[in-house]
């Protein structure tokens, strides 16, 4: 029913040179297509045209993603990308609310929500993340904190194409740190995501929605967090940096 997703987070990492390489070599190594699987890749904005060139020439079986956007259409906000500027460059994904943007830049669940309606306004599908600090997962509050994200992140939202709205479930103390959930580990929090979502939009709908889990996933770890009933993909970071590492994620994933 639901389609699995590999999504890659380059964040700030790969110049353009090096972007369009990557982006080169991954169109290779995936050339014999994805299967069922839906791939992203998310560069950084400055590389996102020349990557999306390469998709247009080798007919690469991905799509584009950005790893943010701001919520105004144009105007006076100096070093901020607009949805019609990614979408021009042919972005049809964008991460928003990513622990790295909430720690370093003070995203709130707020800005999180005002982002996912505009890029759904502009038919870009959000990949909302969410997940808990070590203080929280320690404390054993973890369930309560994300449910919690997940209802003030859509807030308002009207989704009518389930396959248009992915969540991405990312535990802060696995990411880039080598330590990774456990699958069941996973498994508790993304069930739970996906039972806040049926709640809120139906079940129908939160059926249909992607959820991916993110945080150290690799290719020898991928499958089994796979395995899970509600973890529907990956959101990669590290590994996303390679084309041998990310093309194995997804050839896991088939
Ligand atoms: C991420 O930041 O989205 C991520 C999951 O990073 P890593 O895979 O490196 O832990």
């Amino acid at each position: 029913m639901r389609n699995r997703m590999i999504a890659g987070n380059w964040k700030m990492n790969k110049t353009y040179t090096e972007g369009v390489q990557l982006a080169q070599d991954l169109a290779e190594a995936l050339s014999d297509g994805t299967g069922n699987v839906d791939v992203v890749v998310c560069p950084p904005t400055v590389d996102l045209k020349g990557v999306s060139t390469v998709i247009d020439q080798q007919s690469a079986p991905f799509a584009l993603g950005a790893q943010n956007v701001y919520w105004e259409e144009s105007g006076a906000y100096t070093g901020e990308t607009a949805p019609n500027m990614l979408e021009a460059v042919g972005a049809t994904y964008c991460i928003i609310g990513h622990s790295e943007r909430r720690d370093y830049f003070h995203e709130t669940d707020e800005d999180v929500n005002k982002k996912a309606k505009t890029l759904m306004a502009h038919n870009i599908v959000p990949i909302s993340c969410c997940g808990e600090p070590l203080e929280i997962r320690e404390a054993g509050t973890h369930v309560a904190y994300v449910v919690d994200q997940i209802k003030k992140d859509t807030e308002g939202l009207e989704i009518s194409d389930p396959a248009k709205y992915v969540v991405a479930y990312e535990p802060i103390w696995a990411i880039g740190t080598g330590k990774t959930a456990t699958a069941d580990d996973a498994q508790e929090v993304c069930g739970a995501i996906r039972a806040t979502l049926a709640e809120i939009f139906g079940q129908e709908t939160a059926d249909g929605i992607r959820i991916l889990y993110g945080g150290s996933a690799k290719p020898e770890n991928v499958a089994g967090f796979l395995e899970k009933e509600d973890v529907d993909g990956a959101l990669v970071g590290g590994a996303s940096l390679k084309a041998d590492s990310f093309s194995a994620m997804v050839k896991a994933a088939m």
